[in-house]
């Protein structure tokens, strides 16, 4: 079994404790967010009746919102979220805007090799409309199409490089990057190589996303109403769907569930969506002479190629944002606070970032978190309607659904039409995935597909028998 460079090249104990020795427990682009970025919104009280009702104020429930009146600006429009605005996932992720609705190349063209061509046509095409939206309602979240830069990391990874560089050869805007001129455009000791490719991933501020989204909605009439937890959603026999809170219901003609992985309302999809722990941190500001050490002036998303693989990013304020490698499932599938406090992990992570970076030792995090990854089993979003067409759900986006919550809010739109579209008559959206087994199966099998991701990173990337098997059975799990 081999060793991976993040073994071989193991920074200095004191670095690593000198760079998390003040490190805040908390989500920075949250505590960056303006005041006037978060207003206070009421709880919901009493009965009111709408059009349609969203349950959930992420970017699924804000993107669906949003767009429901765009298409229609006179159809009434309620959010009702259990918490804040944008709190979990979609104000804590990584800001990666990708323009893969199937998380990536080969999932979706293994998946649905006759659609793969379509679905990347629709990923670019949603990640373009999102990029006139910023501009068109001038959302301020920080968006810059940046593109996405992959570097080998380690020797067998090249041949990938390769492969991939071939295979794109028509393509001008997936460029390869041989190890000089990696270098000269991002300088990590780690880089044996890369392919940028440059149009498909935009950056953007995760928690401004969701409180302009929020802004854009409610300038055009939509009602939002925060810490509301709905505990019961009933369909009566009258039509509509009514959601009911502690102290108040709503009644809609047509409702949309945007709680992703969360418990969901529908007995159906419990069992669809389990949650995986992410980790992050995030540097202070980089000095002038800390950012010409390190180059970096296309400002790319970066997602180097392994199978556990970390993802960093450049802030506007010149900070790094440093995640991902381990993601960690605890049995029973629950989504709990206490599952983001893992120093050991953040230690790691650190660790790994100085491997990446040596020039920036004495660099120190300001903030770390973790947040859950809402996994499915194809490792991309599941779409349906339920209680005779009157309720749309969408969930499951497995750590890659900044770009295409947009996506899954247009489809509910059309289901709940009842119109045929090209998106509608997808077999992504057509077939629901296999559900996630009960405990203990769940807990044992997810744990040992991430033990068999590691043990391939060892081994040259080879994949062992497992997961050759969830491979072959289209079944898998990932960050
Ligand atoms: C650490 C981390 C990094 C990530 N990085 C990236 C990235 O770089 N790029 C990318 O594309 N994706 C990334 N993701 C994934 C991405 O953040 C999610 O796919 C996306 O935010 C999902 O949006 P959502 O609205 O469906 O879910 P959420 O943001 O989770 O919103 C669901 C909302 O529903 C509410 N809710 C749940 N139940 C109820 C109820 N009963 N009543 C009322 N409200 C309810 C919740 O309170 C919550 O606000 C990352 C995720 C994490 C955790």
């Amino acid at each position: 079994m081999g060793t991976t460079v993040f073994e071989r090249n193991v920074p200095p104990a004191s670095v690593v404790a000198h760079s998390l020795a003040q490190t805040r427990s908390r989500v920075f682009w949250l505590d960056d967010l303006p005041d006037h970025l978060r207003p206070a919104r009421p709880p919901l009280r009493g009965a009111v009746s709408t059009d349609l009702v969203i349950v959930g104020a992420g970017y699924t429930g804000l993107w669906t919102a949003l767009l429901a009146k765009l298409r229609d600006p006179h159809r009434r429009v309620v959010v009702v979220e259990a918490n804040r605005v944008g709190w979990a996932a979609s104000g804590r992720n990584g800001g990666f805007c990708e323009a893969s609705l199937t998380h990536g190349h080969e999932n979706g063209a293994r998946r649905w090799p006759d659609e793969i061509d379509t679905l990347e046509r629709l990923g670019m095409q949603n990640l373009d409309e999102i990029e006139a939206t910023v501009a068109d309602l001038g959302l301020d979240v920080q968006f810059e199409r940046t593109g996405q830069l992959a570097p080998a990391i380690e020797p067998h990874q090249l041949a990938w490089l390769e492969e991939w560089r071939d295979e794109a050869a028509d393509d001008p805007d997936v460029v390869y990057l041989d190890a000089d001129e990696v270098q000269r455009s991002v300088a990590s000791p780690t880089y044996l190589g890369a392919i940028w490719e440059k149009r498909n991933c935009a950056l953007v501020h995760p928690a401004r996303l969701t409180a302009e989204l929020a802004r854009a909605a409610e300038e055009r009439g939509v009602e939002i109403f925060e810490r509301s937890r709905v505990i019961d959603l009933v369909t009566p026999a009258g039509g509509g769907v009514t959601v009911h809170t502690d102290l108040g219901r709503v009644d809609g003609a047509q409702g949309v569930l945007a709680t992703n992985v969360f418990p969901s309302l529908l007995r159906r999809n419990r069992l669809m969506t389990v949650p995986v722990y992410d980790y992050v941190l995030m540097t202070e500001p980089l000095s002038p002479e800390q950012r010409d050490a390190v180059g970096w002036r296309d400002r790319q998303g970066i997602g180097d190629m392994a199978n556990q693989f970390h993802y960093y990013r450049m802030t506007q304020d010149g900070r790094i944002l440093f995640g991902g490698y381990d993601a960690l499932y605890h049995y029973g599938r629950r989504v709990d606070p206490a599952y983001e406090n893992r120093p050991d992990v953040w230690a790691k992570l650190a660790s790994h970032f100085f491997t990446t970076f040596p020039q920036l030792e004495g660099l120190r995090f300001s903030h770390q978190w973790a947040g859950a990854i809402d996994s499915s089993t194809q490792f991309t979003a599941f779409f349906g309607t339920a209680r005779k067409g009157r309720l749309a759900y969408a969930a499951g986006f497995t750590g890659l659904g900044v770009g295409s919550t947009r996506f899954a809010g247009n489809v509910m739109l059309d289901l709940l039409d009842g119109a045929h579209t090209e998106r509608t008559s997808l077999q992504m959206v057509r077939r629901r995935p296999l559900p996630f087994p009960p405990e203990p199966a769940a807990a044992l099998g997810i744990n040992a597909t991430r033990w068999s991701m590691d043990r391939a990173d060892h081994n040259e990337g080879r994949r062992n028998v497992l997961l050759k098997t969830l491979d072959a059975m289209g079944l898998g799990f990932d960050s």
